[in-house]
Parts: C-alpha cells; sequence; structure tokens
C-alpha cells in the first residue's frame, strides 16, 4: 500500500501514539502497532489500533472526571433544569451520549459537571479541558479523527493520519469519522 499523502511506502511499526483529548489534553498511547509512511511519517491505525486509542483515551478521561470534586457535579434534575430539557431528552441524546457533556457515574446516577453543562447549553459542545495531560506531546496543526464509541467502530475502516515533519507537526488526515471526544489540536 502506498502512501496517499506522498506515495511513499508504509512499514509496520510499534510505537507510542500520540492523541489530543479536549478533556485531559495530550496522551501517549504505548505500543500501538500501526503502518507509518517512511517518506513523511504519515500514519494508518487499523481497527484495533483503533480500539486501543479509544479506550485508552477514554479511560484517562474517566479517571480525570473521577479527580474532580464532587461538588462540581450537578445531578440530572437540575442539568435538565438548566438545558431547558427533558430528562429523556438528556439520557437520549447523541451528543451527550458521546460525552459531549462531561459526566460520571456515582452508583446508578449521572453526574454532570456543571461547567460542561453550561458550556454545553452555550455551544453545543460541553467538553473542558481537566488537565493538561503529559504536556510534552503538544504539536501544532494536528487533526486528527478517530470514532468517538469504541462501539462505532465500522469493520475495514482505517483511520488515517498525516504527519509532515516535526517543525509543522500532523496535519489533516483522511478520517472522515464522525468527531469523537478524541481530537487532535485544530491549530
Ligand atoms: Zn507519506
Amino acid at each position: 500500500m502506498k502512501c496517499h499523502e506522498c506515495g511513499g511506502n508504509y512499514k509496520t511499526t510499534q510505537t507510542n501514539f500520540r492523541i489530543k483529548s479536549k478533556t485531559v489534553g495530550n496522551i501517549t498511547v504505548p505500543n500501538i502497532k500501526l503502518e507509518e509512511c517512511k517518506k513523511c511519517g504519515n500514519q494508518l491505525l487499523d481497527d484495533v489500533a483503533s480500539l486501543k486509542v479509544s479506550e485508552h483515551v477514554r479511560s484517562k478521561e474517566t479517571e480525570a472526571l473521577g479527580r474532580q470534586p464532587i461538588s462540581d457535579f450537578i445531578d440530572a434534575q437540575e442539568t435538565v433544569k438548566i438545558l431547558e430539557i427533558t430528562k429523556q431528552a438528556l439520557s437520549k441524546n447523541p451528543r451527550i451520549q458521546r460525552r459531549f457533556i462531561l459526566a460520571r457515574k456515582l452508583g446508578k446516577y449521572n453526574f454532570y459537571l456543571k461547567d460542561s453543562v453550561l458550556k454545553y447549553k452555550e455551544s453545543g459542545d460541553g467538553r473542558i479541558l481537566l488537565e493538561s495531560g503529559d504536556g510534552k506531546y503538544a504539536i501544532k496543526g494536528e487533526t486528527f479523527k478517530l470514532l468517538q464509541s469504541c462501539g462505532n467502530l465500522q469493520k475495514n475502516k482505517i483511520l488515517s493520519f498525516a504527519r509532515k515533519s516535526k517543525t509543522s507537526g500532523i496535519t489533516a488526515g483522511s478520517g472522515s469519522l464522525e468527531t469523537p471526544s478524541e481530537e487532535l489540536l485544530e491549530n
């Protein structure tokens, strides 16, 4: 398979994969097997690798949410009041299900991060940065799209990433998948 960015050859490699989460910043996912273009650094992840990345990011986000003071969270009742929607709409809304509002479960109930609810109301995207991640991998100009929910991974769908050079960072890949909770820096 030739690289669609530059026509170079891919090489299978096992490496740390870097990704930016809107919630916890830069994350390094260790030991991801991927195809990397020897010429331009474009990276391809298969289903297995994508799932591994997605699960890793998700667990980091869940851990970070668990470290937020419980007093920063509100219950569903207060959340629907702020959003002016019904409880059913809250639980069925696909964007909310896809974690555009940061929430955590306590017992069998969901609690929503109040700042996230307010931001969601304002912009439709309640994801806020809770922690800055491991920082050292901040790369400008990255765009990365990964399926938000592990369950939505489509068979044989390959996510593609382009990394032009160390100075220009990662540029847009060909991933045309739905915007996830994970997204690399856009500028
Ligand atoms: Zn290439």
